[in-house]
């Protein structure tokens, strides 16, 4: 594993249906499953979004793809660092779809994931590929996995023919297809080499405010610690965009509920920060970051600040109770072809991801293509910010369409 901390330049999704073996690919990236935070940064979070950093790294005077490795070291020849990435593992379980949607507002890219040794598509294999098309997750590249389980070569191309099936028409149309087997560490060289070519990092504007999507917030201090010792609230998530630095000032939107009802900005300064599970000074884009802050820790315990937007004070987007979306419905329940989606109808409930944010609401104004719905917890958003729109069928919210903020 690597010995070099570094703050990973872009996040890359990792998707698929449960067992196909997410995880496993992590661990042969990365060397280990998410060991580069705090305790207190994983403390509760194994059923939410995972991070883990792997650092892509060539081995001199040797060609694509077979230069492309993870180890620090090949044939006692130390290898030449190209990127750190972190890799987000959605859980691929289906209740835990919305976590899945609220990560891939901070994906710049991903990797789906489908075992080779199974019928395509599993039901999370096409309801994440749906997630990655409804959110526009353009850069993708197709994990064929467990390659190591196909009896010959004739059934691994069957199988990578339904694959390209499975995918015509949708954002992974094209995506390179790399057969691997993340237990035995085979065509990892390849895999590398496909994200290299097809997941660049995003260029990013070093002048632009911070923005950072808080995915969960903690209050680090174990119970009984005396006031002096307290530690102020923790944030964690991804910066979208800029940099935040100790000692800047940040607001948080919505904010808090001084008096149980109405949301207020807080505002705040940045303690601490912590990236590639280091202390910085200095965070960017890429990762999970934590902001240690000047704010009560009782403010940001249990995830209470998730879904929240921080940067600087002033800079952030309006904050909705309500909002008005422009409506793209699927046709069809994903994974249930029998279940036609009907038109959204005025009264009816609805679960929304808006960026990290989930939040139910009630539809006050359906019309064809549009809706105004009123928000149980307020968002902060900009227009134009594309709104995962789930519906209750039976005993679960499912996806039945995209809407973009007015
Ligand atoms: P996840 O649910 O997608 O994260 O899947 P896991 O990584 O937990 O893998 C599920 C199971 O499949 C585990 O028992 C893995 O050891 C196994 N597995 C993962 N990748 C491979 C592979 O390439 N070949 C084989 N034979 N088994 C694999
Ligand atoms: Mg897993």
């Amino acid at each position: 594993m690597s010995q070099t901390h570094r703050q990973p330049e872009v996040n890359i999704g990792l998707v698929g249906h449960v067992d196909h073996g997410k995880t496993t690919l992590v661990q042969a990236l990365s060397g280990q499953w998410t060991d580069q935070h705090s305790e207190e940064m994983k403390r509760g979070i194994s059923i939410r979004l995972g991070y883990a950093d792997a650092t892509f790294r060539r081995v001199p005077g040797v060609d694509p793809p077979e230069c492309y490795t993870v180890e620090e070291e090949v044939d006692g020849e130390e290898t030449e660092i190209l990127r750190t990435v972190s890799f987000v593992d959605a859980p691929g379980h289906e209740t835990l779809m919305a976590t899945m949607l609220s990560g891939a507002s901070l994906m710049d890219g991903a990797v789906l994931v489908i075992g080779a040794n199974e019928p395509v598509p599993q039901a999370q294999t096409q309801e994440h590929l749906m997630a990655l098309d409804i959110m526009g997750l353009e850069n993708i590249v197709i994990a064929q996995n467990k390659i190591d389980l196909v009896a010959d070569a004739e059934e691994a191309k069957r199988n990578k023919a339904e694959i390209e099936e499975f995918v015509e028409g949708t954002v992974a149309e094209g995506a390179p297809i790399v057969p691997i087997s993340a237990q035995q560490g085979v065509n990892i060289d390849l895999l590398i080499d496909a994200i290299e070519e097809t997941i660049p990092t995003p260029e990013r504007d070093p002048d632009a405010d911070a923005r950072m999507q808080v995915a969960r917030s903690f209050d680090i201090n174990r119970p009984g610690t005396t006031f002096e010792n307290l530690s102020g609230g923790v944030i964690g998530g991804s910066l979208t965009r800029g940099k935040l630095t100790v000692g800047d000032d940040i607001e948080i939107r919505p904010g808090a509920q001084p008096d149980g009802d109405e949301y207020v900005p807080v505002t705040t300064t940045v303690r601490s920060l912590q990236a590639g599970g280091q202390m910085a000074d200095e965070v960017t884009p890429g990762g999970l970051v934590g902001v240690g802050t000047g704010l009560d820790p009782s403010m940001t315990k249990g995830d209470a600040l998730a879904g929240q937007v921080a940067g600087p004070p002033g800079s952030l987007p309006e904050v909705h109770d309500s909002f008005t979306m422009t409506v793209d419905l699927l046709d069809r329940v994903v994974g249930d072809e029998e279940a036609e989606i009907e038109e959204i109808s005025t009264g009816e409930p609805l679960m929304m991801t808006v960026g990290t944010a989930t939040t139910v609401g009630a539809v006050t104004s359906a019309r064809t293509g549009e809706c105004e719905v009123r928000l149980k917890r307020p968002v902060c958003a900009d227009p134009g910010a594309k709104i995962a729109i789930n519906r209750r069928v039976g005993s679960r919210w499912r996806l039945i369409g995209v809407g973009t903020l007015e």
